[in-house]
């Protein structure tokens, strides 16, 4: 389980604890890489696992997450918050259409534009690219 170990190993280097509940929550974002989770399911989850855990306390663990890259916060329309995998991956954006709610995951193409343009006008380098653009795909744009 080598990501987990990276991870954990992320978590002691910026000083933080590993708690039994940091602990389940990190799994549990790892086996579900490839999904969005909403809160109610990493609720749902750790309630399960541990005899109590308070919201706070999950929103607070979450925030860290997302402080230290290994989640991103998506607000997705009609669906809510959600909570993506991103840690290791190259490309941390997202467009999602505001008709239909669908979220993709940007390209490769798309950030290395993004970083040259930002290093080419602002001399500005080794961004974390973590994006969400809000727009309509092709199915839903509406004809000018
Ligand atoms: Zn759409």
């Amino acid at each position: 389980m080598k990501k987990h170990k990276d991870l954990t190993h992320i978590l002691t280097s910026n000083k933080m604890r590993i708690t039994t509940p940091r602990r389940l929550l990190l799994q549990y974002v790892l086996d579900n890489k490839n999904k969005q989770l909403s809160f109610k399911e990493v609720q749902d989850f750790l309630n399960e696992k541990l005899a109590s855990v308070d919201r706070s306390s999950i929103y607070r663990n979450l925030e860290t997450f997302k402080r230290l890259d290994i989640i991103q916060e998506l607000n997705l329309p009609k669906v809510g918050k959600r909570f993506q995998y991103v840690f290791d991956r190259k490309v941390h954006h997202f467009y999602i259409c505001k008709a239909c709610g669908k979220s993709n995951k940007g390209k490769e193409d798309l950030f290395n534009k993004i970083e040259a343009a930002l290093k080419d006008i602002h001399g500005f380098s080794k961004a974390n690219l973590s994006l969400v653009f809000y727009g309509y795909c092709s199915k839903c744009v509406r004809p000018l």
